[in-house]
């Protein structure tokens, strides 16, 4: 398998990197394993089914049953750097640094287009091991964000190193605050209260990443937060843990994340897969809507409603709901405008009852 960022530079410089390398062989050997298949170049069309009995079909036609998935599909970078370039200035974005192996002149601007801890961390990370390489380096962010321990220390480290942070403004874009001549920068400096002239060769932007999340989203009806990243079941009793029973999520495509958390995560999830796999049965302690089939005119806004897929039909027939996919939210119920659901255990009536008492009683204590 062939590993892009894996030179001999980023393994020595990059604070990860020897880590890196150690996992990625670990990998390499659990792939050998003859009941690990690997489907490369592939992508999944569709899943039906419910926890422990998931049906998928994969792009390439293959199809499988399988009982739990764990969606890792990661981040991609963006470029969002708005420069066209300067004469004589090698300039590029953060990623295309990496994947060419650290190369650089001597005297190294980063730029933060990001503004997010995981990216900053990826941004510092590099600037540190173009320091210890001998490199002049300088950061121009608007904030530096350290969320989380480890970034702390990282950031403790990148100005022991001796690596010069600048801080632009926070209003508007970065590059207002920045010009490139040549192989002069101009950067407005907030702490000193005007501009700071360097000598650089090399300007890297960093630029963020982006969940890889759309189509698996689609496929999987998993939700997404305002950043596309896909939502956990609950940040902390359930951070690998998605709303749908059996589908599981880690890594870059849940939020921002580094090597180090990323492998943790993943480890979660396979963890929690194991605990459903090995149980003989599951017992659903749901309640399923009813359907009225003398009611239900097959308008289908139920099916549309309904984010499990649990609910199966045919345009101008009544439907049917798989109760072992159904999770029991009501959704469909709300939506359906000809009354034909009703749910098992709180049905209109039943909530209508509760209401009534419910004010009889406080008209009574008057
Ligand atoms: S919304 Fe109601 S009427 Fe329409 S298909 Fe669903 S159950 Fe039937
Ligand atoms: S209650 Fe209705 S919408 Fe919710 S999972 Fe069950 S069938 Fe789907």
């Amino acid at each position: 398998m062939r590993w892009p960022y894996l030179n001999d530079f980023v393994v020595k410089y990059l604070p990860e990197g020897a880590r890196i390398k150690d996992m990625i062989n670990k990998l390499l050997k659990v792939l050998e394993n003859p009941r690990v298949k690997v489907y490369y170049g592939t992508t999944v069309k569709d899943v039906t089914g419910f926890t422990g009995n998931f049906h998928v079909v994969l792009s390439n036609g293959v199809e499988l049953d399988v009982g739990a998935i764990i969606v890792a599909t990661g981040a991609s970078p963006v470029n969002t750097a708005n420069y066209n370039g300067s004469d004589g200035l090698n300039v590029m974005t953060i990623h295309d640094l990496v994947s060419k192996g650290l190369s650089t002149g001597n005297d190294v601007l980063f730029i933060d287009m990001c503004g997010k801890p995981y990216c900053q961390a990826i941004m510092f990370n590099t600037a540190l091991a173009l320091r210890r390489a001998g490199k002049n380096v300088y950061v121009v962010v608007k904030d530096v964000m350290t969320v989380g321990t480890q970034y702390e220390d990282l950031y403790r480290e990148v100005r022991r190193a001796g690596i010069t942070i600048l801080r632009v403004p926070r209003e508007g874009d970065v590059m207002n605050y920045v010009s490139l001549n040549h192989d002069i920068a101009v950067i407005r400096d907030v702490e000193l209260g005007g501009d700071v002239s360097v000598h650089v060769d090399t300007v890297v932007f960093n630029t963020p990443m982006r969940p890889n999340s759309d189509e698996v989203s689609r496929v999987l009806r998993l939700s997404r937060d305002q950043e596309g990243f896909l939502m956990e079941a609950h940040p902390k009793l359930g951070p690998v843990d998605t709303m749908t029973p059996g589908i599981f999520i880690a890594g870059a495509v849940r939020a921002h994340r580094g090597f180090g958390e990323a492998v943790l995560e993943g480890y979660a999830a396979a963890a929690r897969a194991l605990t459903l796999l090995s149980r003989d049965y599951i017992i659903k302690e749901v309640s399923v809507p009813r359907i009225d089939p003398s009611k239900c005119v097959g308008c289908l806004l139920c099916v549309k409603a309904c984010p499990y897929g649990a609910i199966k039909g045919e345009p101008g027939k009544p439907v049917k709901i798989d109760p072992a996919a159904c999770q029991g939210c009501g959704a469909c119920v709300g939506e359906c405008p000809y009354g034909a659901l009703d749910m098992d255990l709180l049905s209109d009536d039943a909530i209508l009852a509760q209401v009534e008492a419910a004010l009889l009683r406080s008209l009574r204590r008057r």
